[in-house]
């Protein structure tokens, strides 16, 4: 989405200027409320165009929030819920989609719980967000690759950007780095933004895979690894989706099923119910070397049905055909035992049934970090003061995808950038309030952002 050249500065001449780098949903939030607080804003992005990401998401309808209730809500945010949790508080679910109505983009809840927008497009929303931003006078920089701080300035905020016609020097009084994670990289976010902020004392996690596909490894005699499929199961069954499936991760005590599917890929796997377990799975290939997944392939059937099942005689008929026509086990499930059991566990009716409901899929290694739908990782929120203010960076604020958290898809993601492009620019405002008057105190601009309503 090209951007036309900004329009004419109606702001106040003294108005305190703000940079946002990084024009993603978190960045173009911040500058939003940086609008509306009066502040001058311009926004500087790597790429042709902000949001690609963003429209990218639209491709599988836009998934942007969740309708369930906040308490369970923010449990998603796991081991990160007491640092997202007041940002969702401030702006969360509802908010978001009040905000989405106002740029006259309805939503629905669609049977999952999921909230779409109703053309469950993203190009119209982020067509009509754009249109409102300019018309508040934000300003755009396309093509501008931020490196840092200019070397050796006392000034903090001034800003070294990577342009077309050569390097480019630019001043604020405060400035909200939104940068997104380290996926995708030809939409523009490339995690390169760790290095000049580690070197400014930031301290930050590593980025890793969230939400992600993983290779996967056959335990061999030897107890090692081998890697992939067996050729015969890959060069069948690669791209065939496992519908209506369970998965748990094994040695999370407690932890319950998740119901749904995944694909099986060239070398492993990958799909909605993978990366739901993707962050503990990835945890645990880092601690132990390899994770095992907990195949169920007839959630809908009790173990005992499974073993009265296998157990029936079968006669002259083969086990493949007794599967099928007992249990409805056939193509890629079927194929599965065969390629996971050794010949003594599908030989044994007791052995086979309890495989049947908890199939062990060893997972040697996320797939590259490139590939994922999310980053884990990133700014640790103990570098950061409220308002999301780098602590060791005065006037400098985070937001997105560069924070480190991590939450599963269905719309937890964007919900959270948005929250936290809110947080950074009230966070900033405030800033600037306490070092020179903001000229204009005005959130009429999007009544649906100010305010302390729990979501
Ligand atoms: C295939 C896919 C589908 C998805 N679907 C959904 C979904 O349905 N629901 C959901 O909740 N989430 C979804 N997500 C995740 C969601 O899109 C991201 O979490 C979100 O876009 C992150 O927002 P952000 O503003 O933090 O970063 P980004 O959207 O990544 O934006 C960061 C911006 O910073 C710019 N930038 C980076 N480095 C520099 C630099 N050095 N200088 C200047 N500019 C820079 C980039 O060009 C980019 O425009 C999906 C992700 C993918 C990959």
């Amino acid at each position: 989405m090209s951007l036309p050249a900004a329009p004419l500065d109606t702001r106040a001449a003294d108005a305190p200027r703000v940079v946002v780098v990084g024009g993603g949903p978190a960045g173009l939030m911040a500058a939003e409320v940086l609008a509306a607080g009066g502040a001058s804003v311009d926004v500087f992005d790597a790429m042709p165009s902000v949001g690609r990401k963003f429209l990218l998401a639209g491709k599988g309808g836009l998934n942007l929030t969740h309708g369930e209730a906040f308490e369970r809500f923010v449990e998603r945010y796991g081991a990160r819920r007491a640092d997202i949790e007041p940002l969702l508080a401030a702006f969360g679910p509802s908010r978001l989609r009040e905000w989405a109505q106002g740029l006259g983009i309805s939503t629905f809840v669609g049977s999952s719980g999921r909230v779409f927008p109703t053309d469950l497009k993203a190009a119209p929303l982020l067509r009509a967000w754009l249109h409102r931003l300019r018309s508040s006078g934000v300003r755009f920089h396309m093509r501008h690759r931020w490196l840092g701080w200019a070397a050796g300035d006392a000034k903090e905020q001034r800003l070294r950007f990577a342009t077309p016609h050569g390097e480019a020097l630019v001043d604020a009084d405060a400035v909200v780095l939104a940068l997104g994670g380290a996926s995708w990289a030809r939409l523009g976010s490339d995690g390169a933004w760790v290095e000049p902020l580690a070197a400014r004392g930031v301290s930050i996690a590593p980025l890793q895979a969230s939400n992600c596909g993983f290779h996967v490894g056959r335990p061999v005699a030897d107890g090692t690894l081998a890697a992939g499929w067996s050729d015969y199961f890959r060069s069948r069954f690669a791209g065939a989706p496992l519908k209506n499936v369970a998965l748990s991760l094994a040695g999370e005590d407690g932890a319950a099923k998740q119901r749904g599917e995944f694909v099986v890929t060239e070398t492993g796997v990958e799909g909605s119910l993978v990366y739901a377990l993707s962050g503990p799975a990835r945890d645990c290939i880092q601690r132990e070397g390899r994770a095992t997944l907990l195949l169920d392939l007839l959630p809908g059937h009790s173990a005992e049905q499974v073993s009265a099942e296998v157990a029936r005689p079968r006669g002259s008929r083969s086990l493949g055909t007794h599967l099928k026509s007992r249990l409805g086990l056939s193509g890629v499930k079927a194929a599965l035992l065969y390629e996971v059991l050794p010949r003594s566990v599908i030989d044994d009716a007791a052995q086979l049934a309890a495989a049947i409901k908890a199939l062990p899929l060893t997972l040697s290694q996320p797939r590259p970090i490139d590939e994922a739908i999310s980053t884990a990782g990133g700014v640790r929120f103990e570098a950061l003061r409220p308002g999301l203010m780098l602590d060791a960076l005065p006037g400098v604020f985070c937001a997105g995808e560069m924070l480190d958290w991590e939450a599963p898809t269905g719309g937890y993601l964007l919900t959270a950038c948005f929250a936290s492009g809110v947080a950074a620019a009230l966070g900033a405002r405030h800033f600037l309030q306490g070092s020179r008057p903001i000229a204009r105190a005005d959130d009429s601009v999007s009544p649906t952002l100010a305010g302390p309503r729990r979501s």
